[in-house]
């Protein structure tokens, strides 16, 4: 198991956002986010640089400020759900496609009420990531499902 906050780059992968800074997520995270991010109708990013995988240094920041009063809630150093690349932060845009589709590619919001930005990847996604270039996506055997579904086509 990895441990929180401390992934390598080979847990890692990185997510579409948009013109936002590059950032990353868990492999299947990923894969699922970068599904959702390939279909019409949903808006993919996130809020900042650390609005994903955020290592144990940045949470020790975060909870630092928390602990101050001069942040939002923040998780224990080596607890968040960020620190193991299943989590987001993300803007309105990306809210409403997570509420309307993410239960396509298993993203949802279960933890942190307060915070209407944050949200989970549950796990369980089994496609090959597309990759985070929505007009070049990556398809492989077993690709499809939501989102991918507009570029696989099925052999008859
Ligand atoms: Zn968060």
């Amino acid at each position: 198991m990895a441990k929180n906050g401390k992934l390598s780059d080979a847990d890692l992968t990185p997510i579409f956002n948009g013109a936002g800074p590059r950032v990353q997520l868990s492999n299947s995270a990923a894969a699922a986010w970068n599904s959702l991010a390939l279909h019409k109708d949903t808006v993919m990013r996130v809020k900042g640089k650390v609005s994903a995988y955020r290592t144990f240094e940045s949470q020790q920041h975060f909870w630092n400020l928390y602990q101050a009063g001069k942040g939002n809630l923040a998780a224990r150093p080596g607890t968040s759900n960020h620190g193991l690349g299943n989590a987001a932060d993300v803007p309105p845009e990306t809210e409403a496609s997570i509420k309307r589709f993410g239960n396509k590619c298993n993203w949802d919001k279960i933890e942190a009420p307060g915070e209407r930005w944050h949200f989970n990847y549950v796990g369980g996604f089994k496609r090959p990531n597309p990759g985070a270039d929505p007009g070049n996506p990556v398809l492989r055997h077993g690709s499809g499902g939501f989102g991918q579904d507009h570029f696989v086509t099925k052999d008859s």
